[in-house]
């Protein structure tokens, strides 16, 4: 059924990543903190609204100025408008008509939405600060990082397309913060 998220660009921790995303089955403060007053499990991005899996990937503020600089980015190769809701962003159904950028989408939103992840629980476990603009330099390592990868692999199958996305983040701007 959801086959974006066995993605073969994906590494298995992505994987395994994606498939939790997919079931709900991360801790988020509110499933801990049922009982308590939503005030008191704020989302460590925003504080002003309770966390839940929805909020801290597609509501926020903080990951919406994230998902408007992927946007952009796949606006670079692609004419087609993304749907930036929870079940393409979490749950990785990609429309019918984008399958053909299908490895550079996945990656994309995965490698996102799992930064989201580990720096919100940088926030929430080591108090880190931390600003949407790093999040997307981030991004912007990983999606490079994943290339370096994919060359040095016997038979690479997503070099070109881990390319197209280097070169479209390269020609971006940043957010300023
Ligand atoms: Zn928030």
């Amino acid at each position: 059924m959801w086959l974006n998220i066995n993605h073969t660009a994906l590494p298995n921790y992505l994987k395994t990543f994606n498939y939790r995303c997919a079931r709900d089955v991360r801790p988020v403060l509110t499933k801990f903190n049922n009982n308590r007053l939503a005030a008191e499990v704020a989302c460590p991005f925003c504080y002003t609204e309770p966390e839940t899996l929805n909020h801290i990937f597609v509501d926020c503020i903080f990951s919406k100025i994230v998902w408007a600089f992927f946007a952009n980015l796949f606006s670079r190769i692609s004419s087609f408008k993304l749907n930036f809701d929870a079940e393409t962003l979490i749950q990785l159904r990609i429309p019918r008509q984008l399958y053909l950028f299908d490895t550079q989408l996945t990656l994309l939103i995965t490698l996102t939405h799992h930064l989201l992840w580990k720096t919100r629980n940088q926030i929430v476990y080591e108090n880190k600060t931390t600003t949407p603009r790093k999040v997307i330099q981030g991004i912007q390592r990983s999606i490079k990082y994943r290339h370096h990868l994919e060359k040095q692999k016997a038979v690479p199958v997503h070099v070109d397309a881990l390319q197209t996305l280097i070169n479209a983040a390269n020609e971006l701007k940043q957010p300023r913060n």
